[in-house]
């Protein structure tokens, strides 16, 4: 049996684990199982795959998207490991083959789909071979307090059953207690050597703020930060998506958009855009984002509301998977509010699911709203207390200026009462100001001891008192048109005098000009990183591959600063394996001498 630290040397070109890798390869070498919750880009690949090269037999990996496997696959293949996937996407003739391979021990590592796995056929394929590991990957699939139940892996109990001498390794990066709970019942794991690693993902920058216009808060955004970056913005509607991608590339951007109602073809010429050049925005629904393991995605920004604390962690955990800073934006408003709520209350889901929904709902907006620190209280979701304020989120370094907001939430409140809890905020405001509309007229308004109460507040700053009662629950959507109607039980404390409320007062701008991302450190020289750059484009062209699969930034960075001037040095850098060193060693070489680049004929 090879050494794991050699596996990781000499494929992978690492040159040691980042702990607890090498607890957790040792428990699967040793035949153990393990429950593994690592936060994306920690590294939980290597966790699987190092002990399916080690012992015995091939890994079978299970793994939930098509492209996820395709993607890991490739970066296997790169590397010299004999690795292979099973799916629906392959001709009757290539899947033989690879059931052939598989008979005579030529695999390291296989991966499936969980319900290919369960067929009949398949499994008895996999009882005549030797296994040496199972791995679950995105096992909170199995959950279904989780965000992406799939009926699929339940089946997966049956590994333990049929298979009670193979360890198994079950990894995700979303977990909150109760999900974890579950995975370990599910799959048999309730025994297995439990890794919890803590979620803090330190290089993400996280920002909310208010929804003002937001297609100037966005260009603001992408052009102060992240000119020439890659980056994915999500909306909630298709033709959002469309529209604001047409919009931004009308602006000069490379954007493109992505959606579950495009034509596959467009819609995976897109994604595959997206991960071979750079500098390329996705403006896409929640349908884009699995199995996107592009390393250097430099910002994700929402300019809708995710639904639950869950998914927004793991979309913006889309960015900076290379460890590099990055930003995940968000912009909201009383309509979103509004909108989801709604969204929840007129499902047709059994009402247990819908009550979890609320719950989750409500964690969302009181996150969105609140005044502290942002990934502390993302953390505390996640169970994990954290000891200090980050200094990289908004709140942390704007601090959110707060008043004692139970007067006029007392006005407000009433004023939706008084009305007869049948209209949106901009009428309650006009209201509140004593403004003389037709509406105010028709309604009789003008008449309500509410009537012109609210003059110690501009229009923009009751509109931010509405939202914060919506966000914190006292006040609900009436109808789709967006009227409010008090939550009684919520209201009555607050209205009586017995409660007060805390309110942030809202800026519109951040005016502090935030710090500039990801720049080159100033020793490396540009023209350099350039050709480094073009040269791994090239390389990636020829072999329809992504650039990182044929080097990561980080390595490149690591050439333009050693600046090796022999394979044995180049051998040295973070990234360069044997198989890597031998394919590309003399051709960035070339580079960094100063020679000039020629392209492989392989
Ligand atoms: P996860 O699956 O947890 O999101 P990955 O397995 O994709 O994370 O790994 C994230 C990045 O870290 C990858 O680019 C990977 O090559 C790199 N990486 C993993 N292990 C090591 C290590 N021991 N040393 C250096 N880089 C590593
Ligand atoms: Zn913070």
């Amino acid at each position: 049996m090879k050494s794991s630290l050699n596996i990781l040397n000499r494929f992978f070109g690492y040159e040691s684990f980042k702990p607890p890798q090498d607890e957790i390869i040792d428990t699967l070498v040793s035949g153990k199982n393990a429950l593994v919750l690592m936060p994306t880009g920690s590294g939980k690949s290597l966790c699987y795959q190092i002990p399916s090269i080690a012992r015995e037999g091939c890994g079978i990996v299970i793994s939930p998207l098509i492209a996820l496997m395709q993607n890991q696959v490739e970066l296997l293949r790169a590397n010299g490991v004999k690795a292979k996937f099973l799916n629906s996407s392959l001709e009757e003739k290539d899947a033989l083959a690879i059931e052939q391979q598989l008979l005579v021990g030529e695999l390291d590592l296989l991966y499936l789909a969980p319900e290919r796995l369960i067929k009949p056929k398949t499994l008895s394929l996999l009882k005549k071979i030797k296994i040496s590991l199972f791995a679950i990957d995105e096992a909170h699939c199995v959950s279904q307090w989780g965000h992406d139940f799939r009926q699929d892996y339940l089946e997966l109990e049956i590994l333990a059953q049929e298979f009670p001498r193979v360890p198994r390794i079950a990894l995700t990066a979303t977990a909150d207690e109760r999900t974890r709970k579950e995975i370990a019942l599910r799959l048999g794991l309730t025994n297995a050597r439990c890794f919890l690693e803590s979620f803090d993902r330190p290089n993400i920058r996280y920002q909310i703020s208010l929804k003002d216009n937001y297609r100037n808060q966005l260009i603001r955004f992408l052009r102060d930060d992240h000119l020439n970056h890659s980056g994915i913005v999500y909306c909630l509607s298709r033709n959002k998506t469309e529209q604001v991608s047409e919009w931004l590339t009308s602006e000069g951007f490379n954007a493109l958009p992505y959606h579950a109602g495009m034509p596959v073809r467009q819609r995976s010429a897109n994604q595959s855009r997206f991960l071979n050049e750079e500098a390329i925005i996705i403006v896409a629904t929640i349908a884009f984002g699995m199995g996107i393991d592009k390393p250097n995605v430099r910002f994700v920004a929402h300019l809708d509301l995710p639904k639950t604390i869950e998914s927004y962690y793991q979309e913006t955990g889309r960015a900076g998977r290379d460890g590099e800073p990055a930003d995940a934006w968000m912009v909201y408003g009383l309509q979103d509010v509004t909108k989801l709520r709604l969204m929840v209350t007129s499902s047709e889901a059994p009402p247990d699911i819908k009550r979890v929904e609320q719950l989750k709902l409500n964690a969302l907006l009181g996150f969105c709203e609140i005044t502290t620190c942002r990934r502390k209280s993302l953390l505390a979701y996640f169970s994990e207390e954290a000891s200090d304020e980050c200094q990289n989120c908004d709140n942390c370094l704007y601090p959110v200026d707060t008043f004692d907001g139970t007067e006029v939430a007392q006005k407000a409140l009433s004023t939706v009462y008084k009305t007869g809890e049948n209209f949106g905020s901009t009428h309650l405001v006009d209201v509140l100001l004593g403004k003389e509309t037709q509406k105010v007229f028709s309604f009789n308004h003008h008449l309500l001891t509410v009537y012109g109460i609210g003059k110690e507040l501009t229009p923009d700053q009751w509109k931010s008192v509405f939202r914060q009662l919506s966000a914190r629950g006292y006040l609900k959507p009436n109808d789709e048109y967006g009227s409010l109607r008090l939550d009684r039980g919520a209201c009555r404390p607050i209205l009586k005098g017995i409660e007060t409320i805390k309110l942030r007062r809202d800026i519109r701008e951040k005016t502090a000009k935030q710090l500039t991302k990801t720049k080159l450190p100033d020793y490396i020289d540009i023209g350099l990183w350039e050709n480094l750059r073009e040269k791994r484009r090239q390389l990636a062209e020829a072999q329809g591959v992504p650039p990182y699969v044929v080097f990561h930034d980080k390595t490149l960075q690591a050439m333009a600063t050693v600046l090796p001037q022999h394979l044995k040095d180049f051998s040295s850098l973070p990234g360069v394996g044997d198989r890597k060193l031998e394919k590309y060693g003399s051709e960035f070489l070339s580079v960094i001498r100063g020679e000039s680049p020629k392209i492989s004929p392989n």
